[in-house]
């Protein structure tokens, strides 16, 4: 990708993107300050380079998700994101978007030509893929997926929890891809919040 190309909108359909230059949004950046369930505020991106704003959005936040308010190339845009929360092992409970498009459970969306959207669906490549961690992860991943069915289905005669447990550690295949991106690329698009107000 060139670098005069607008972030938010980089890529045109059928050309890889990489994660690395898209705006991103994590659900556990949001539970950490408490921002799920009934919460307003500001999000906003900032170069790790310049420390330049390069974007922001309003979000509300209610128990089942967030209502998003932005703008993309001057137009006004709404979205809204399904939240979900699944129970540890240890007590408590993990928070997760659903994709707007695809609603596959995830912790990281990323801002692709103006909608947000999970990697699958903004055909997102990192551009460390080289990178050990993210590249122990991917091939893991595949070895897992290679055991089920096709769109990740139960193969027929695989017992429930065998395939819960499969389910379980593709997921956290992707939560390690994403960790590594993130220690890899510093608080790049991390993003912050400002002005958040408790409903
Ligand atoms: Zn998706």
């Amino acid at each position: 990708m060139g670098k005069g190309g607008s972030r938010s909108g980089a890529g045109r359909p059928g050309q890889h993107v990489k994660a690395e230059h898209c705006l991103r949004f994590d659900v556990r950046a949001l539970a950490r300050q408490k921002l799920l369930n009934g919460a307003y505020f500001t999000w906003q991106w900032t170069s790790g380079r310049t420390g330049e704003p390069v974007g922001s959005i309003s979000v509300a936040t209610t128990a089942g998700g967030l209502h998003l308010r932005y703008s993309h190339n001057g137009d006004p845009k709404t979205d809204f994101v399904a939240t979900m929360a699944t129970p540890c092992t240890y007590g408590g409970s993990r928070a997760w978007f659903c994709c707007p498009l695809c609603a596959r459970r995830v912790a990281v969306l990323y801002m692709v030509r103006g909608r947000f959207m999970c990697r699958n669906c903004g055909n997102l490549t990192y551009a460390s893929k080289s990178d050990d961690a993210i590249g122990r992860a991917w091939r893991l991943q595949w070895k897992l997926e290679g055991r089920l069915d096709k769109g990740g289905r139960r193969p027929k005669g695989m017992h429930h929890r065998t395939y819960r447990q499969l389910q379980r550690a593709i997921m956290l295949c992707e939560a390690q891809r994403d960790d590594a991106l993130v220690q890899a690329f510093g608080r790049m698009f991390g993003g912050r919040h400002l002005d958040k107000v408790l409903l």
